[in-house]
């Protein structure tokens, strides 16, 4: 199977340039925020902090979550329930931050990627695919933007789907979501060694999914 691994910071652009370039690959394409986001909404749903970190662990037992394909697209089940949408509120984005530093939630979650990825050939995204997931992806990429930039791409997208959010509070929580993903002990964002970092911040989605495809067509 061919596995491209895309880490970076939020608003970086991974996951439209990911989409993008699995589409045009005919790959599937796997979205691991998601998965933080579930375990993070379940936590919510169930009135436990997410800072509380026993309570966390508590609720991965017997926590199914899911993943199914419809029409090319990933939906995240919590058991039977498709959470996709939930997972979207502005509340997941910290929640799952929050949750994602705790190594029983990452370990609850690897296999389900790693299992993904030896049975498709896919173009997974997250914070830690290249350096932990898949150190063995064909090709690793780091993308990155200016965290104005990301706020901005970020802001827009939430306005364009009605949400109404405030850019300050937005560029806040990037920052601070930045710190928590790259001073975390376990699986830290960072760029691996032997991946590529481009810096989306002058480049439109379709030239960053172009870079993607080009590399997995020169392999
Ligand atoms: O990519 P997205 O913004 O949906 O991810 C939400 C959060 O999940 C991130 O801020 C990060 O803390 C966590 N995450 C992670 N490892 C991944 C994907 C996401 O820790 N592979």
């Amino acid at each position: 199977m061919i596995n491209i691994a895309i880490d970076g910071p939020a608003g970086a652009g991974k996951s439209t340039a990911a989409k993008a370039a699995a589409a045009k690959l005919g790959f599937i394409y796997v979205d691991t925020g998601a998965l933080y986001r579930a375990v993070g909404i379940n936590a919510l749903r169930r009135n436990i902090e997410t800072t509380d970190v026993e309570g966390v662990i508590s609720t991965l037992d017997g926590l199914s979550i899911s993943i199914r394909f419809i029409d090319g697209t990933q939906h995240v089940y919590i058991g039977d329930e498709d959470v996709s949408v939930d997972i979207r509120l502005p509340e997941a984005s910290m929640a799952a931050s929050n949750v994602s530093k705790i190594p029983e939630v990452r370990a609850f979650l690897f296999d389900l990627q790693r299992n993904l990825a030896a049975e498709n050939n896919c173009v997974m995204d997250g914070r830690d695919i290249g350096t932990v997931v898949l150190p063995d992806a064909q090709i690793k990429i780091f993308l990155t933007a200016s965290p104005e930039i990301r706020a901005k791409r970020r802001y827009n997208e939430l306005i364009e789907k009605g949400t109404p959010v405030d850019f300050d509070v937005l560029l806040a929580e990037i920052i601070q979501r930045d710190y928590n993903d790259s001073h975390r002990e376990i699986a830290p964002l960072k760029p691996s060694e032997d991946g590529i970092v481009i810096d989306t911040s002058g480049m439109t989605i379709d030239e960053t999914a172009d870079i993607i495809v080009d590399l997995v067509n020169k392999l």
